[in-house]
């Protein structure tokens, strides 16, 4: 069987898709107040296409994918995609990136889908005021509410904590404190300027070994090994049940073991998260691409995967401003 390997030898066996670029949330790190300017509906995947592309990269040694957005709950029947999902023999972890606004109904139904393994669950604050600030609406109750289900759940927990100058980098040591009694993984992003406006100004700039030297003001922190492709280098604490991680997704020293690709809600191929879209999938398969046509252009896109995240920055036509939601973080 032929498989996706790129020109620097890493296998890919990992899909990150974009379900939607709606989100029912404004985060400032993300998108502007006013929201960006959302694509018309026919101009996004259906469900179908996105199952086939999946089946497809299946059939070339995928066997993860994460769904993302925008807010995946946001669009219709997603629970109904992740069932459909499911039917693929060859996928062997299905796993969600949310904000938790919409999910709690879900969460039973969710529990029931053997492949449905991991959730991201993305929280920055857990000071009610603070979350409506960053996230431009009130519903930080209700994302509680989800974390405490979750927490309870089968499901394995992680929480996404965008560490954000000036904003909540006072709170990394109080979700530090939170590993200490439940069994979660706490990490910690790098904010990246895909905020549909580009670079913010920043009081100070908080990179992995600054978010890292706070934690250990506070903490003794041991370093796990790190599994093969983990986008997160990881810690344990002494006593504590959960354990913390640090994504350096701006400063990028984890390329090396890059196994990921991307797919936008529109249909655009990344190879990497900071290249501006490779190939736009969507047109190819309206315009009739059977699966074959398909599998043989996944593996010429990959022999173009750039070496690590600054190369793919230098050669993208325009700036990194696009929101995370239209890529799908
Ligand atoms: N709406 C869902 C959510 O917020 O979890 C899924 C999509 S969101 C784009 C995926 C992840 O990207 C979230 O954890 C979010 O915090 C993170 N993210 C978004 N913009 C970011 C940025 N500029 N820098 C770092 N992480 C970002
Ligand atoms: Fe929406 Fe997620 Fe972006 Fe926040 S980070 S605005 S929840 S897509």
């Amino acid at each position: 069987m032929s498989t996706l390997i790129d020109n620097f030898g890493r296998q890919i066996n990992y899909v990150r898709l974009a379900v939607t670029d709606r989100c029912n949330l404004r985060c400032q790190y993300c998108m502007p107040a006013q929201g960006i300017d959302i694509v018309p509906r026919k101009e996004l995947l259906t469900y179908k296409e996105m199952y086939r592309i999946i089946r497809v990269l299946t059939e070339l040694g995928v066997n993860k994918v994460r769904l993302t957005g925008g807010e995946p709950f946001v669009r219709k029947d997603f629970v109904s995609f992740l069932e459909m999902l499911s039917y693929n023999d060859l996928l062997d972890d299905i796993n969600i990136t949310t904000n938790g606004a919409l999910i709690s109904k879900h969460i039973k139904t969710i529990e029931k889908l053997k492949k449905v393994k991991n959730i991201n669950l993305s929280i920055d604050s857990l000071h009610p005021e603070k979350f409506a600030k960053i996230t431009r609406r009130d519903v930080f109750p209700e994302v509680y509410k989800t974390f405490e289900l979750l927490e309870k759940s089968s499901l394995n927990l992680k929480l996404n904590v965008v560490v954000q100058s000036g904003f909540n980098t006072d709170e990394i040591n109080d979700f530090v404190q939170l590993t200490k009694d439940k069994d979660i993984a706490v990490r910690f992003i790098e904010e990246m300027p895909f905020n549909g406006k580009g670079q913010r100004n920043a009081e100070e700039v908080w990179n992995y070994n600054k978010i890292l030297n706070n934690i250990q003001s506070e903490f003794t922190v041991t370093e796990l090994p790190s599994k093969k492709s983990s986008t997160s280098r990881n810690f344990s604490i002494e006593n504590h049940r959960g354990t913390i991680g640090i994504i350096p997704a701006f400063t990028r020293t984890i390329c090396n073991d890059c196994n990921r690709i991307r797919i936008t809600s529109t249909g655009t191929f990344k190879n990497c998260l900071f290249d501006d879209g490779v190939f736009n999938l969507r047109d190819f398969i309206r315009n009739g691409a059977s699966n074959e046509d398909l599998k043989a252009l996944f593996l010429s896109l990959i022999k173009e995967k750039p070496e690590n995240g600054f190369v793919a920055e230098a050669n993208r036509k325009g700036n990194v401003t696009e929101s995370m939601s239209t890529i799908g973080g």
